[in-house]
Formats: C-alpha cells, sequence, structure tokens
C-alpha cells in the first residue's frame, strides 16, 4: 500500500500552492475590507485577470480535455489542487472549465457555447432545483412544450449559482410528463438569456448568493436540447455527480488553514499568565480538528482515486461529501471557539468560513441525502462493506 504522491502530483500541486501563495493570498486583506463595506470582495474583471495570469503558469482547465487546451488531470490531481484553492478564503478557481456536461454537446454547440465558456467569453448556470423541487430532483415542473420546431419553456428554477451573471443556462425541463423526469421525460436545454428568461439574485448568509430564473413562455429552438431528448435527468446527476469529490477537497483546504490559525493562536494567546495552547479543552479541540481532517483527506483522496480508476465513484463520492462538509463546519466552529471573540469579528476570515461552510451540507446534495445514498446503497447490496478492499 502506498499512501504517497507521485512526483507528479506533488510537482502540479506545489505550482498551484506557490501560484496561490504569491498571486492570491496578498488579496485576502483586501477582500476582507471590501466586504466589511458591503462590496463585493473580487470584481470578476479581476478574477479573469488572475485566471490568465494562472494560464500563463500552465494552470488552465484543469477538468478540460487537451483538444480544448485544458490540462485533463487525473481527479487525485484535481481534488490535491482544489484544497489548495480552498487554503485561501478569496473565491479564486482557475479557468478554462465548463461545465461538465457541456462537452455532451454537438459540434455546432461546441462552437457557440462549450468553447466561448471554457474562453471565460460566455458564462453559464446549471438550473434543475426548482421551489417544489431539491432533493426530490426528478418532481421537477419547469415545462417544455413544442412548437414546431422550437420548444416553450415555462416555469421557475431557483438557488442557481452564477445565475444573476449566467448569459445562458443549462436548464432541465420536463418534456413528458407521463413518463416522469426520471424515466426519460426530462430534457436539457441551452437557453440564452436573450432568449427571455429573467433572474433575481437571492441574498443568503453567505458572500454572493445564488439567483431564481423564471422562464415565462421562453422560445428555444430545438437544435439547443443538449445530449438527447429524454437525457435531461441523467445529465443532471451527471453535473452533480462531479462536485462530491471537489467540495469536500476545498473543505479540506479550509480546514487546514483555518486550524493552522488556530495553532498559531493557540500558542501566542494568554490568558491566567499561559498560553491557552497549555490547556486540554484547546488542545483537545486542536486533536479532534486533525484527527477529522485526516480521515476526511483520506475518504476524499479515496474517491477521487475511484474516478481515477473508472469505477463507479458514487458510494465513496457520497462518502467523501457527508464527511468533509461536517468535519469543515466542526473544525471551522472549534477555530473560532480558540479565537474567542477575536474569532466572531470580521478582521479575521474565521466568521466568513463559518457561513460560507454551512453551505456545504445543503447543496449537490444535502447531508440527508447523502446517507440516503450510502444506506441504500448497503441495505439493497449495491456495494460491500470494506469497498474495494473487500
Ligand atoms: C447557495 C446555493 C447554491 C446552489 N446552486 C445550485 C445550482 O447551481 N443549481 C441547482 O440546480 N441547484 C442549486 N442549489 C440547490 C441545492 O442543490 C438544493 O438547495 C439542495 O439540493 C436541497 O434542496 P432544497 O433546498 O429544496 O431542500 P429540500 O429538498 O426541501 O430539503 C429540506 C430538508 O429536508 C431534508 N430531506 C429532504 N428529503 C429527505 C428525505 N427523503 N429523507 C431525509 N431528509 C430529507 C433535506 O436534507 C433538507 O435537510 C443551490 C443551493 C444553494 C443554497
Amino acid at each position: 500500500m502506498d499512501f504517497a504522491l507521485s512526483d507528479t502530483e506533488r510537482a502540479i500541486r506545489d505550482t498551484a500552492r506557490d501560484f496561490i501563495t504569491r498571486e492570491v493570498m496578498p488579496l485576502e486583506q483586501e477582500l476582507l475590507r471590501r466586504e466589511r463595506a458591503h462590496r463585493p470582495g473580487l470584481e470578476h474583471s479581476e478574477l479573469r485577470e488572475l485566471q490568465l495570469k494562472a494560464r500563463k503558469f500552465g494552470f488552465w482547465g484543469l477538468a478540460t480535455p487537451e483538444e480544448y487546451g485544458g490540462m485533463d488531470l487525473p481527479a487525485v490531481t484535481q481534488s490535491l489542487i482544489w484544497t489548495e484553492l480552498g487554503r485561501s478564503f478569496v473565491p479564486f478557481r482557475f479557468g478554462g472549465e465548463a461545465d461538465n456536461i457541456l462537452f455532451h454537446a454537438n459540434d455546432e454547440q461546441k462552437r457557440e457555447y462549450l468553447v466561448p465558456t471554457i474562453e471565460g467569453e460566455r458564462r453559464s448556470c446549471f438550473a434543475i432545483t426548482e421551489p417544489g423541487a431539491g432533493s426530490d430532483a426528478a418532481n421537477i415542473k419547469l415545462s417544455a412544450r413544442r412548437d414546431g420546431d422550437d420548444w416553450i419553456l415555462n416555469g421557475e428554477k431557483t438557488f442557481i449559482t452564477g445565475g444573476h451573471d449566467a448569459d445562458f443556462a443549462i436548464v432541465i425541463a420536463v418534456t413528458d410528463r407521463e413518463k416522469g423526469a426520471r424515466h426519460g421525460g426530462a430534457t436539457a436545454f441551452l437557453v440564452d438569456r436573450a432568449m427571455g428568461w429573467r433572474s433575481e439574485f437571492i441574498q443568503t448568509m453567505g458572500e454572493g448568493g445564488p439567483a431564481s430564473l423564471v422562464f415565462d413562455d421562453v422560445r428555444v429552438p430545438g437544435r439547443n436540447i443538449l445530449g438527447e431528448p429524454g437525457q435531461g435527468f441523467s445529465l443532471g446527476m451527471e453535473w452533480i455527480g462531479k462536485g462530491r469529490y471537489i467540495i469536500p477537497s476545498h473543505a479540506v483546504g479550509i480546514a487546514e488553514r483555518a486550524l493552522s490559525m488556530a495553532i498559531d493562536y493557540a500558542n501566542t494567546r494568554e490568558t491566567f499568565g499561559a498560553k491557552i495552547g497549555t490547556n486540554q479543552a484547546i488542545q483537545w479541540m486542536i486533536a479532534d480538528s486533525e484527527t477529522e481532517l485526516e480521515a476526511a483527506r483520506w475518504l476524499i483522496l479515496r474517491a477521487a482515486w475511484t474516478v481515477e480508476q473508472g469505477m463507479d465513484p458514487r458510494h465513496a463520492s457520497s462518502m467523501a461529501k457527508l464527511y468533509g462538509a461536517g468535519m469543515v463546519n466542526r473544525v471551522v466552529d472549534r477555530v473560532l471557539q480558540i479565537h474567542g471573540g477575536m474569532g466572531y469579528t470580521r478582521e479575521l476570515p474565521i466568521e466568513r468560513w463559518y457561513r460560507q461552510v454551512r453551505l456545504y451540507r445543503i447543496f449537490e446534495g444535502t447531508d440527508e441525502m447523502q446517507r440516503l445514498i450510502i444506506s441504500r446503497d448497503l441495505l439493497r447490496g449495491y456495494t460491500k462493506l470494506g469497498g474495494h478492499l473487500a
């Protein structure tokens, strides 16, 4: 058994770490200042500038195939890089990416949607959730009715990340109510904002926020179907599945950075004439955090490795998402506690993380949905206890 990184994995990880340390972390204090003044921490133009700088270092399209100019990195390397990204609270990510399901586009759609998204000239959002259908995504109601060669879309999507800025949306719509969404009755459409949908920004406890999208007789040409008619639900699940090891990888980076702050603070802050780190109460919070962080790291790397091996990653990814999301919430909570009143202020990023990571237990499958998947796999015998070692 080999728990070490390969030389290539380590080299790529270290280069990413270097870039983030030199180019991204210096922006952190300004980001906090701006957010305290209720301004966006990082403007889109600044993000783009950083992404283009990273491109010169070779970081462009972590998951994007080489034929589209990307790095096409194996899943474990992608996971390691997302952990590096998590270390800075500046909402930076490398450019050159597109939604994984956009690669199902035909040649014409690739020219119109995929390539400009990779190049950062167009901005997409992915929309399946509705006011009446979140966890129960098969219950979506937004309808697409055929009209000659076109389709007419009616309904509402909600909580759509990037929905207020996107110029097109990948929309999962019901095209055959009788069949039901899960059984071939849903189709994915590429819908330009210019075709008539409108968005409303949703305030959340995090910085930034998603949007609701309203479709009122929006006419979409038949050539804008993504993939095959009736394939919408499985494309939706494919989109969501991708995040299941990326989100907890990011969580590991956040937890590591936060915990390192807590260790520094415990070694410097004094009460009653001694460093607070000399108290068992503080030591135990640090010990529990490190242990859980390490457990999450290996669950996540194993999930990414499963993807890389071409094995079915769903069970491993659900455990990684469930545990990683819970872990980062517990760690950030303890780190805040260790910092006392300072942890609660907006001088430090801790309260920001506290708000941010709460989302990790909700989006792209709630804790409860991950538990449902994990237990169902076992109860129905889809997977064995002990995973690939069994
Ligand atoms: C900031 C943000 C960004 C998002 N981005 C996107 C996006 O880009 N695109 C998109 O399509 N969606 C997006 N979502 C939607 C997100 O995926 C849903 O919010 C999530 O799937 C939960 O759905 P819901 O909010 O409707 O909760 P519900 O499904 O109504 O669930 C409410 C509660 O009941 C629990 N629950 C539900 N069913 C069961 C059950 N059978 N057993 C036990 N417990 C159950 C849930 O776990 C949850 O705790 C985003 C959400 C947020 C908050």
